[in-house]
């Protein structure tokens, strides 16, 4: 088959989205103000705040009208904490609290090692009234566990407090949240570094005491903020969310996870509004707030747009240099993706169409609302990836021509998600969609997470 068939009027069009984004790119240097002025973009936080007038003024600048969508959240702020060993010798270690760890009057404890902190590990353990040291490397033949289930069984056993220990070297640590529900943690829980960690542990298996002194100023607290939106009205309601979550952990400079993407959907937003600002169906870019904290942008987006049709989500979390598309268990997604893999040969789309359904990211919301979701795929250098959620995170990972790559393709998907008027408007029932969730595996982790919204 000849490249490009399937888009005959279309083809001059996809040259010049994917010519502007090479040619005109304009997300690299927002994201560097993002990375370099606003910083790591905690929601509810001043960095975040100010991230958000930057990404609005620059957004303007090539004549979108952003708004911000508000609402309020169990939020999160993190404090002046510490982990400190007292015996056999004083260190304060490098530890990072899990969000929704709350503020609690300092303590001293001795520390007991729990192994992966499952239900049978606390049974075996006396950790009542002491601090539990937890490993996160994967244990063969045992499912790993989640960090909120870990936290509840350290809890129900009396425990004061759990230490995780990163499982990748490298002095990093591994920031993540306490639960998704937005509860203040039953005990305080802090990420440790590998090496400090496996410090901790030696000295326990040779039955050396360890004392702790555990400060946490964190709290939980409300937090009001937004979701940053841009529409270009279409001839019919139907419409294509294109989205990426704009709030990073506070640590590095979210340059990554997820400048990238909101960058991409930067440069998205610029194209289209330059080469075709009217479509057939309504596209809304919409920079989300708080995934990191439990994806609560995209569950209030979902709630507050619930009787729209949305016709089609499309996700963009830590996007790389495009190698295919995922069409996340939509068949009728299948044909438009494969037509788009098949006319752009220059890119190296090795992974070609998939049809894998994931979650817990912002496409989540979506999914659980039985709203049809699309997906790039894009490979990022290993170098990148290691070091999220964490200081390491920062702009000079970020490779100009990956976010080229990226939009250029992505502002194509976009596109034809919004001109192909014969694409079906499919929206599953609560029943399908709970049906279709078992069939795809995702239900188990959801039900652990709390997350089932079925039943
Ligand atoms: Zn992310």
């Amino acid at each position: 088959m000849a490249a490009g068939n399937a888009f005959a009027q279309s083809d001059s069009l996809h040259q010049r989205m994917i010519g502007s984004a090479f040619l005109d790119n304009a997300s690299y240097d927002m994201l560097m103000r993002l990375s370099d002025e606003a910083g790591g973009r905690w929601i509810g936080s001043p960095q975040n705040e100010l991230g958000l007038r930057i990404l609005s003024e620059e957004l303007r600048r090539h004549g979108l009208e952003p708004r911000l969508e508000r609402f309020m959240v169990p939020g999160w702020v993190r404090g002046d904490d510490e982990v400190r060993m007292l015996e056999p010798s004083e260190r304060v270690f490098r530890a990072v609290a899990l969000g929704y760890t709350d503020r609690t009057a300092p303590f001293e404890a001795n520390l007991v090692w729990a192994n992966r902190g499952s239900v049978e590990d606390f049974d075996t353990t006396d950790a009542g009234g002491r601090i539990a040291l937890v490993t996160q490397e994967r244990q063969q033949g045992r499912e790993s566990l989640l960090r909120s289930e870990v936290i509840r069984h350290a809890a129900d056993a009396g425990a004061r407090a759990v230490l995780f220990i990163n499982n990748k070297k490298g002095q990093m640590n591994l920031a993540g949240m306490g639960n998704f529900q937005g509860d203040p943690a039953s005990v305080p829980a802090f990420s440790l570094t590998w090496e400090e960690g496996k410090r901790l542990q030696r000295l326990l298996e040779r039955s050396v005491p360890v004392r702790m002194r555990i400060t946490v100023n964190s709290h939980c607290t409300p937090v009001e903020s937004a979701n940053l939106v841009c529409t270009l009205p279409g001839k019919t309601k139907e419409k294509i969310v294109v989205g990426a979550h704009f709030d990073s952990w506070d640590l590095g400079q979210g340059s990554i996870d997820n400048g990238l993407g909101t960058a991409i959907l930067f440069d998205i937003a610029r194209i289209l509004q330059s080469l075709s600002p009217e479509n057939h169906r309504t596209i809304e870019l919409v920079w989300f707030n708080g995934e990191e904290m439990g994806l609560w942008g995209a569950r209030k987006y979902v709630e507050m747009h619930r009787d729209e049709k949305i016709h089609t989500a499309v996700n963009m979390d830590m996007t790389g240099s495009p190698n295919g598309f995922n069409a996340m268990g939509n068949e009728h997604l299948v044909p438009l993706l494969t037509d788009l893999y098949e006319g752009m040969r220059g890119f190296n789309l090795t992974r070609g169409v998939i049809s894998h359904p994931w979650t817990n990211s912002d496409h989540q919301p979506f999914m659980l609302a039985g709203i049809p979701v699309a997906m790039p795929l894009g490979h990022l250098d290993e170098h990148m990836v290691k070091t999220y959620h964490d200081f390491g995170d920062t702009f000079d990972l970020v490779n100009k021509k990956y976010l080229s790559e990226a939009a250029g393709v992505v502002a194509i998907l976009a596109y034809e998600l919004a001109n192909r008027a014969d694409l079906p408007y499919i929206r599953r029932t609560p029943e399908q969609t709970a049906s279709w969730l078992i069939e795809n595996k995702l239900d188990q982790r959801l039900k652990r997470q709390g997350e089932w919204v079925f039943d």
